[in-house]
């Protein structure tokens, strides 16, 4: 992995290679922009430039090859498992007041910041106002607007724009197969994060049973909370399904007032797009109803209980 190897963002990656040739280095830096268009890769690739012997990020010197491994003692990596809280803020806290121990530099990456308390964010507040000088932070969000003002004032800005069509196209044109790589670009709203979720068949094959199942194939209770159970598996899988929720009811109703399929995402479903004899009240309230649940979903919630009763209200009877 270099620079190179992460697509896109140009002006951000020229950016940051700007700042580790002049090496003077901002102490903290926010990265916003959607989930999985290369924020986290592009935060491990600066360190492994920080901390590389040749400063290259050669990917052969002993610091590199820890880095790789995940067992460089300089690299602090905070994600979330639920949310990151108080222990998570105290022990960076900690963390940051000794010295490296392998570079002359230490990174902390706090990823999905968005998931921390209030306590927690007010805690990495206070390092974040007297900051040891050889730590850097990185502080990761697809949701910057939930981050404190204050946090976000003491950050060095980087934001990370959806990918472009062709970018994605060529990105998953890997075997050979145009139809598909396209149709991938497409759902995936200019994430590759996204797009490698949708690679996964069983995924796929989900998201296609959802999208019968909302036209009104199988309505059943049974059915809808057995689809509503393998969709709402993890955090990340929900928020995949609910999106292509929406992304397929937008479809249904710019199918309806236009007519045309070329404006459509999920061009693979093309059948049951227009097979929905859709009405706009149906659409609508659906598409509200997808929203809300996604407010929902970001707290502390029973998530196939939250999917199921969607389901049971946007299914068509
Ligand atoms: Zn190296």
């Amino acid at each position: 992995m270099a620079f190179n190897d992460i697509i896109g963002h140009e002006r951000q990656k020229r950016f940051l290679t700007y700042l580790l040739e002049r090496g003077n280095i901002p102490h903290a830096f926010l990265l916003c922009g959607q989930e999985g268009i290369g924020k986290r890769k592009t935060a491990l690739e600066f360190a492994r430039r920080l901390f590389c012997l040749k400063k290259t990020g050669c990917g052969e010197c002993r610091a590199c090859v820890k880095l790789d491994r995940g067992s460089h003692p300089d690299l602090v990596i905070i994600e979330r498992e639920g949310s990151i809280g108080i222990d998570n803020s105290r022990m960076i806290a900690k963390e940051v007041s000794e010295h490296p121990f392998e570079s002359d530099k230490r990174v902390i990456i706090i990823d999905n910041a968005e998931t921390m308390t209030m306590e927690a964010a007010n805690a990495l507040l206070k390092t974040l106002e007297e900051p040891p000088p050889y730590n850097h932070f990185f502080i990761i969000t697809s949701s910057e607007r939930e981050i404190p003002m204050t946090i976000r004032s003491r950050c060095s800005r980087i934001a990370f724009s959806p990918l472009a069509r062709e970018q994605l196209e060529t990105y998953f044109m890997t075997d050979g197969d145009q139809h598909q790589a396209r149709l991938l670009s497409s759902i995936s709203f200019g994430s590759i994060g996204c797009g490698i979720f949708w690679q996964d068949e069983d995924n796929f094959s989900l998201r296609e049973k959802l999208a019968a199942a909302v036209c009104g194939k199988d309505k059943s209770f049974v059915a809808l909370s057995s689809l509503a159970e393998r969709a709402s598996a993890t955090d990340h899988s929900v928020t995949m399904y609910l999106t292509f929720l929406l992304s397929f009811f937008r479809d249904i109703f710019v199918r309806k007032t236009t007519g045309e399929m070329s404006f459509v995402t999920n061009a693979d479903l093309e059948d049951l797009l227009g097979d929905a004899a859709s009405d706009l009240p149906w659409i609508e309230g659906s598409m509200k109803r997808i929203q809300e649940t996604m407010r929902i979903m970001r707290y502390n919630v029973n998530r196939w209980l939250v999917f199921e009763n969607l389901l049971i209200h946007v299914a068509r009877d």
